[in-house]
């Protein structure tokens, strides 16, 4: 029989499992034991769903057995199993590797090993420790078997065999010894208890092995014979349904990483009970770094859903609200129907009952985290904060009530993050408005010149660096009766009096000026004006009430809304030089105030993050003004 390649990312991942130096190679036995038990869960679901595949609790067991002579461990279960089919493309082709990302991780991650967990392909860690593997199995929905073998990564073939039991075996042949490494070790019967221990204790079906125990020897008492027995090396107990206090945070960590393949400890543990109407017990995980995948379509949210401990669904979207949609997990309840589809979730009441309560729990979490560990808080925003804000606005502000306090945002006053609380806690008496700059980073933020007046006044402005921010704040419209304000936008609202006076005789005295600055401008902008928001720089563009300058820069990366744009208004600083010089010209030569105009009026934009239309216009006109004044 021909042999077959493998697809060319699987190729990479074995290449990387075969010269695997990781020192952790034992959890290969965690993945493969994973697997047997959902193959197990399948199986047992589908017996109690569909009457033509009966199949007895006792009789869905996890089997070990060792080969010191041929060197061979086996892994044998009597779960759903897999048709020829389901070898090829499960065991032939990594699991979820379609993206993009995935192909380029891989090229990156030569020697770092951790990508492996990260992309949940626990099946190929075997080679970490074998040099051949082979998998047998009968599907329970085939009358025939296969064998899918390889001896990595040169290819697999798949042959026709009897097997008369349902399930599957893997037998792995173990990697010669090395000063390193002795994969021997994975052939004892201390090494074997003490990975089901350490790993698996929680799986659900027992993982049996056959030991030697001595026994006293009935002819002479004096003396122990020693017989094979088998023995059931797990306690069974799903670790959700042990008792708080007798879990370790290491149990929790070894059952979050071998259930929900990831490879790192998780951030915070979410683990509590209800009893009532609705009684289930959850047991919830937020991941400590953001998945490669979780700002992309093809992430795939959800908790894992259990029904008095039968395996029900993977994945149950609808238990998650979008906003929470990082937690993974499982729920477990009493309540819920085992015939439940993944179509019916949706309208089922108790489903909807359920997944409020997980809600509530997990924005109590969040706050409890935000409240008594800031430091973590901070660190589970930086990595899911961004989804908040896209739920705030996605959600048309529907969400607000429950998101608006677990927000966070940088600001003028030092360099850490504060909430809209802490901010309005913070606001002077007379301070009427929050104040907020947008931009692409920090540093580009801090220089807006129309940050100027209201830093002055001592007033806290949030700096706004995700293109999400301004429309989910748009959203809120307020908090806790106190308006957002932009402070490129609008008025701000700062100006006293005599200000406002002073201003007016301002305009006034040089309406025409400022009539022929806009004239110049034609519809750049709606209005040329002096400026109140200004102390150095000598001008800024400013968006009228509506669409702001942030919301069109970000509007504009989608060619669907190349018309969309903000009412722009270029203020002047009537403190500046540039005034005095702009009135001079105006005199002297007002043609040449239509440059003076337009070269503003594009550094206004750049300083803004804007395009101007007409770069080398722009340059000519600089460097003629350099000529001119040089003459
Ligand atoms: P994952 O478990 O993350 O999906 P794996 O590489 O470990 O990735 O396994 C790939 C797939 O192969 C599994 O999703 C499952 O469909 C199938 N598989 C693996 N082991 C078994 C098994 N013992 N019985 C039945 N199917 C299995």
């Amino acid at each position: 029989m021909a042999k077959k390649q493998f697809k060319a990312e699987s190729k990479k991942l074995l290449d990387l499992m075969i010269n695997s130096i990781y020192t952790n190679s034992e959890i290969f036995l965690r993945e493969l034991i994973s697997n047997a038990s959902d193959a197990l869960d399948k199986r047992y679901y589908l017996s109690l769903t569909d009457a033509n595949h009966k199949v007895s609790k006792k009789d869905l067991t996890i089997r070990l057995e060792v080969d010191k002579e041929n060197r061979t461990l086996v892994i044998e279960d009597t779960g759903i199993g897999m048709n020829k089919e389901e070898m090829e493309t499960n065991l032939g082709t990594i699991a979820k590797s379609g993206s993009e990302e995935f192909k380029a991780q891989l090229e990156k991650a030569t020697k770092n090993i951790d990508i492996i967990g990260q992309f949940g392909v626990g099946f190929y860690s075997a080679f970490m420790v074998g040099k051949k593997i082979v998998v047998d199995s009968k599907s329970s929905l085939s009358e025939e078997a296969y064998r899918w073998e390889s001896q990595g990564i040169d290819g697999y073939q798949i042959t026709k065999i009897d097997k008369d039991s349902i399930g599957t075996r893997i037998t792995i042949y173990l990697k010669d010894d090395t000063e390193e490494k002795q994969y021997s070790d994975y052939l004892e019967e201390w090494k074997i208890k003490e990975l089901v221990h350490k790993y698996s204790d929680y799986v659900r079906y027992p993982i049996q092995m056959e030991v030697t125990k001595q026994i006293p020897d009935p002819t002479d008492d004096t003396k122990t014979i020693s017989t094979k027995e088998l023995e059931t090396l797990n306690s069974m107990i799903p670790l959700w349904k042990k008792n708080k206090n007798k879990i370790s945070k290491e149990d929790y960590n070894e059952f979050y990483k071998s259930k929900f393949n990831d490879w790192v400890d998780p951030q915070k543990v979410i683990h509590y009970s209800v009893e009532g109407n609705l009684s289930y017990t959850a047991l919830l995980f937020i991941p400590s770094e953001t998945p490669y995948n979780f700002y992309n379509t093809d992430f795939e949210s959800g908790l894992q859903l259990y029904s008095k401990g039968v395996f029900i669904m993977d994945k149950a979207k609808d238990l998650l609200p979008e906003s929470y949609r990082f937690v993974t997990g499982l729920v477990d309840s009493e309540d819920l129907s085992l015939n439940i589809s993944r179509e019916l979730l949706q309208q089922d009441h108790q489903v909807k009952a359920l997944a409020s309560s997980l809600e509530k729990k997990i924005h109590n979490a969040l706050e409890d985290m935000l409240k008594n560990e800031r430091e973590e808080y901070e660190k589970f925003f930086d990595h899911f904060g961004l989804n908040l804000k896209y739920d705030l606005y996605k959600s048309y502000g529907m969400h607000q009530e429950q998101l608006k306090d677990l927000l966070l945002y940088k600001s003028s006053k030092e360099n850490r993050y504060v909430t809209l609380k802490e901010y309005v806690e913070g606001m002077p008496k007379e301070q009427e408005k929050i104040y907020y700059a947008c931009g692409s980073n920090l540093e580009e933020i801090a220089q807006l010149p129309a940050l100027a007046k209201v830093k002055e006044k001592g007033y806290e402005i949030l700096y706004l660096t995700d293109s999400v921010d301004e429309f989910a704040i748009s959203m809120l419209n307020q908090y806790e009766g106190k308006p957002f304000q932009s402070i490129t936008k609008g008025d701000l609202g700062l100006d006293s009096e005599e200000e406002k006076k002073a201003k007016e005789e301002q305009t006034e005295a040089n309406k025409d000026l400022l009539t022929a600055m806009k004239d110049a401008l034609k519809d750049e902008v709606k209005e040329v004006r002096i400026s109140s928001r200004l102390l150095d720089a000598p001008v800024c563009l400013i968006a009228e009430d509506g669409l702001s300058l942030e919301m069109e820069r970000i509007l504009s990366h989608d060619p669907a809304n190349a018309g969309v744009k903000a009412t722009k208004i270029l203020e002047i600083n009537p403190n500046h030089p540039i005034f005095k010089a702009l009135q001079k010209v105006y005199q002297e030569d007002p043609k040449q105030l239509e440059d003076y105009a337009s070269v503003l009026l594009n550094q206004a934009r750049l300083i803004e993050g804007l395009p101007i239309e007409n770069p080398v216009e722009y340059t000519n006109k600089i460097t003629e003004l350099m000529i001119r004044n040089a003459n």
